[in-house]
């Protein structure tokens, strides 16, 4: 029900948002069950949490290589996920040169989507 709620929102939802639409369904959860289920979903690659707003998105992406990452557009707020494989593995090289070992990306990207660049 939380990935549903999550699937027909059209900006990023905090807990807050989701446990008031679960309850204008009939449902109650507490705060600690909200996060609960939103920790496993983000495990799972099934949902993200925006780094931006701190809101939580479903994912759009299908099986594809390489780490979930958005646009995000500062007009209109739409967001874009997508993922890029060479991106991430350029990214572990600029790491492994720091000495660093890397083993996930999380980034977004802020600017303008291609209807307000227009
Ligand atoms: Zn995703
Ligand atoms: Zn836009
Ligand atoms: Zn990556």
């Amino acid at each position: 029900m939380v990935l549903e709620i999550l699937e027909e929102a059209e900006k990023p939802l905090s807990p807050y948002d989701i446990q008031r639409i679960l309850r204008q369904r009939g449902k109650y959860l507490n705060h600690v069950t909200i996060y609960r289920i939103l920790d496993l979903l983000c495990r799972l690659n099934l949902a993200h949490k925006m780094l931006s707003s701190g809101g939580f998105v479903k994912c759009n992406l299908d099986a594809v290589e390489g780490c979930h990452r958005f646009m995000v557009c500062q007009d209109c707020e739409a967001i874009q996920e997508f993922a890029d494989e060479g991106l991430c593995q350029e990214e572990n090289e600029l790491a492994r040169n720091l000495g660093f070992h890397t083993e996930h990306h999380l980034s977004e990207f802020s600017g303008l989507c291609s209807r307000c660049h227009k």
